[in-house]
C-alpha cells in the first residue's frame, strides 16, 4: 500500500473530507532524522497535516508551510508540501520520549503550548498567505482545527496520528480532515457531530490496513470520492543548491572560510544530507558574485 490522500464530499455536498496514509512518508522522517517516539509522533501528525493541506494546491510549485513554535522540548517542528505530493520536514529536537499516565506519547507537552502555529501559504508569484494562531494543547490536530476556524473560516474536524511500535519504527500514520462548507444545515453539523463521538484514532486504522478511502466510507457511508492524490517524501536538495545558498553569505564571511583553507561542510536541515564544498569551490562561489 501506498502513501496517498484522498479528497471526497459528503451530506450533500456540505461536509468535504480529505483522509491521508502517511506510514511511508512518517518512516522515512523518522530515520533520516533520528527520531525518537515522541520526536517521531509529533514530527509525523506535522507533516501529516502538511500534506493534507498540500492536496488542495492547485499547481506543482505552489508551497504550503507549517511552523509549530510551543518552546516544548521537542523545539520548533516544520514541514512543507508542494502540489505535487512532494512532503519534507524537521523537528529541532528528536530526541523527546516521553509517555503521558494513560500510555500515549505525549505529544503536547513535547511540543508545548508557549507559542503559535504559522501556516504559510506560497502559490509562487503573489506575496505568500500567512496566518497564526497560538497553540490549544500542542497535540497538532487540535491546534490545526483551532487555525482552519479562526484563520480561514472553516469549522473542521482534525485527526491525525502516528503509531509507534516498541522498537520506534511506525506501524500507521494518517490523518482525517473534514470541514463544514459556510452556512451548512444543522443536519449536517449534527450529523458531523454525531461522526466524531464514534471517531476511532487514524494510526490505528491504518496499521489494521485500512485505506484512506475504506476509512472515509467508514465514517460516510454516501461520500463521493473526488480524487486520488500520491505524496512522498522528497527534499529535492543538491550540491547546486547550497552553492547558491553560500552566495547569499556576506563576502568577508566568505573570505574568512576560504583562508582557513578547510572548506565548508553544509548538511540540509530537511534530509541530513552532507555536502562538502573545497575551497577552490569557495573562491568561485566568491567570484561569482562580483560576476566574474
Ligand atoms: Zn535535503
Amino acid at each position: 500500500m501506498k502513501d496517498e490522500i484522498v479528497i471526497a464530499e459528503a451530506l450533500d455536498g456540505q461536509v468535504r473530507i480529505h483522509a491521508a496514509r502517511t506510514t511511508d512518508i512518517v518512516s522515512e522522517a523518522r530515520e533520516l532524522h533520528h527520531c525518537l517516539p515522541t520526536s517521531a509522533a509529533a514530527l509525523g501528525r506535522v507533516l501529516t497535516v502538511t500534506a493534507i493541506m498540500g492536496s488542495d494546491l492547485k499547481n506543482a510549485d505552489e508551497k504550503t508551510t507549517s511552523i509549530f513554535n510551543g518552546h516544548g522540548p521537542a523545539g520548533t517542528v516544520l514541514a512543507t508540501a508542494d502540489g505535487a505530493g512532494n512532503v519534507k520536514g524537521f523537528i529541532a529536537n528528536p530526541n523527546v520520549y516521553s509517555v503521558r499516565t494513560d500510555g500515549h506519547l505525549a505529544v503536547g507537552d513535547a511540543i508545548g503550548t508557549d507559542g503559535t502555529l504559522t501556516v504559510i501559504r506560497d502559490m509562487g508569484l503573489k506575496e505568500p498567505f500567512s496566518g497564526t494562531v497560538n497553540l490549544q494543547t500542542g497535540e497538532v490536530g487540535e491546534d490545526y482545527a483551532y487555525y482552519f476556524t479562526l484563520s480561514e473560516q472553516k469549522p473542521s474536524v482534525v485527526s491525525v496520528g502516528v503509531l509507534v511500535d516498541q522498537n520506534g519504527g511506525i506501524r500507521g500514520a494518517g490523518g482525517l480532515i473534514f470541514q463544514m462548507i459556510p452556512y451548512a444545515s444543522e443536519e449536517a453539523i449534527s450529523a458531523c457531530e454525531q461522526i466524531v463521538t464514534k471517531m476511532r484514532p487514524v494510526s490505528a486504522l491504518i496499521d489494521e490496513g485500512k485505506t484512506p478511502e475504506e476509512i472515509i466510507k467508514l465514517y460516510f457511508p454516501d461520500a463521493d470520492i473526488l480524487e486520488h492524490k500520491e505524496i512522498r517524501w522528497y527534499c529535492g536538495c543538491s550540491h547546486d543548491h547550497f552553492k547558491e545558498a553560500l552566495a547569499t553569505l556576506k563576502d568577508s564571511d566568505l573570505q574568512e572560510m576560504i583562508d582557513d583553507g578547510k572548506g565548508a561542510e553544509i548538511t540540509c536541515q530537511y534530509c541530513s544530507t552532507k555536502y562538502v564544498f573545497t575551497s577552490e569551490e569557495l573562491e568561485e562561489v566568491l567570484k561569482s558574485k562580483h560576476g566574474a
